[in-house]
């Protein structure tokens, strides 16, 4: 490293530390990247089913969540979508659209994008260092000395710390960036996974496991609706899981890490009302010699019938003229309102994110800079700030990583 210039070391070559690292070099200092594992970016290449969803044209605050998610809205005034699409454009990605303003590499595939990241990095002289894991981080003087597993020392001036979270351990993700944070002094919120399928016990519902179906859920506390979304449920063998289950998870397992009690109300008809699905139910039931579970096969897919009347103890072959006004009632509740308790949450090997993390509060947003440990700037979703699925992590990271590498 030579010593004219100022002297940089980035902790983590994911989505946030490749950019910093990029931005940093461009600011003229001399880069050095730390990565853990074998291979940058290993979990941006599975990013978006592999086809990186990059961004999002609805980028705000409300898709943000954690103890303070304004705290994005600093960030984005700095560097937003705009400052986004232009980077990736100037290093020869330009964008695609898909469904909901979602943002993705015109080539569709995840992996490029990590490619080119690296060759930019490469190309603007960052010293690319993997297998090495930074342990620990001392501050002192002016300067930052980074210390890594395998005992080596680095001495900077100052270090972005990038590391990530501990969100989707198959691919090595781990607890090393909250210890390091720590370490420094740092209050971290305890991580919990987010945007994941979700457990429920409920055994009757796993016989609907393969099973896609455009419901809307809620999650329900205390009579409140905390999260909604209408879009795919796939049924599993243990619970739910699709976009649906994914986009209300990060509302179901706060509540629970709180000790609280949620239900999910799945509703099977999410665009008519309770009126207008009893007089479906009705037009259905003209025949009173069909079985009742044989009647409603024209609405719902095989094995659907069967399951929302054994859980409201109807049987499945009595005669449509058998049933009484109350039962055919509690069939058309039951489709509209099928409330179901969540099981303790999935783990983090599933999750897609780990909301919690950093107080960004010890953060400035100007610079990633943390107020704690001078010379140390924290990015990405190493933070407590956790987005949507739809591009919005990645946001995220892409922005505080660019904001770091610009202050050096
Ligand atoms: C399956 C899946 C799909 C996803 N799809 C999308 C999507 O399409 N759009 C979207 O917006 N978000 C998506 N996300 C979320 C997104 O990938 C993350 O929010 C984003 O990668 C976070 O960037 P980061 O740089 O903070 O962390 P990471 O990208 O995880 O990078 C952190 C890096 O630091 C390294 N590291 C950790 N500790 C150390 C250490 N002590 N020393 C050296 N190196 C270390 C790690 O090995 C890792 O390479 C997805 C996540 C998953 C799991």
């Amino acid at each position: 490293m030579r010593k004219s210039k100022k002297t940089v070391a980035v902790i983590g070559g994911g989505a946030s530390g490749l950019v910093a690292a990029l931005f940093a070099a461009d600011a003229g200092c001399s880069v050095v990247l730390f990565e853990k594992q074998k291979a940058l970016g290993r979990k941006l290449r599975i990013t978006g089913n592999g086809r990186c969803n990059i961004t999002n044209r609805d980028i705000d605050a409300t898709h943000y969540h954690g103890h303070n998610p304004m705290f994005v809205k600093n960030i984005f005034a700095r560097f937003g979508l705009d400052a986004t699409i232009d980077f990736f454009e100037s290093i020869g990605i330009p964008f695609c659209e898909g469904e909901g303003g979602r943002l993705y590499p015109a080539s569709l595939q995840a992996s490029s994008v990590v490619k080119i990241l690296e060759y930019e990095a490469r190309r603007r002289g960052v010293d690319v260092l993997l297998h090495r894991k930074v342990d620990r981080i001392e501050v002192s003087g002016g300067g930052v000395r980074l210390i890594t597993a395998g005992k080596e020392e680095f001495d900077v001036d100052s270090a972005v710390l990038a590391a990530g979270s501990c969100a989707y351990s198959p691919l090595g993700a781990s607890r090393s960036g909250y210890e390091l944070a720590i370490s420094l002094g740092h209050r971290v919120y305890e991580p919990f996974p987010s945007i994941l399928p979700l457990t429920i016990p409920l055994k009757a519902l796993h016989r609907l496991e393969g099973i896609k179906w455009d419901c809307r859920l809620s999650a329900i506390l205390d009579g409140k609706i905390i999260a909604q979304s209408e879009e795919e449920t796939l049924f599993t063998r243990y619970g739910i899981s699709g976009p649906a289950a994914l986009e209300i998870s990060r509302a179901v397992n706060e509540a629970m890490t709180r000790g609280a009690i949620p239900e999910v109300n799945i509703d099977f008809f999410p665009r008519m009302d309770s009126n207008a699905l009893m007089s479906l139910l009705d037009s259905l039931w003209d025949d009173g010699d069909r079985p009742i579970g044989f009647s409603l096969l024209g609405i719902l897919k095989e094995r659907m019938p069967a399951v929302v009347l054994h859980v409201i103890g109807i049987d499945t072959e009595m005669p449509v003229r058998a049933a009484t006004a109350a039962q055919r009632s509690a069939i058309a509740a039951a489709l509209k309102d099928f409330r179901v308790v969540p099981g303790e949450p999935r783990g983090f090997g599933e999750a897609v994110v780990a909301a919690g993390g950093v107080d960004v509060d010890q953060i400035h947003p100007a610079t990633m800079e943390s107020k704690i440990a001078r010379g140390v700037h924290i990015t990405g979703e190493l933070l407590d700030i956790d987005g949507d699925s739809g591009g919005y992590n990645l946001q995220f990271a892409w922005s505080t990583g660019a904001i770091a590498g610009m202050a050096q």
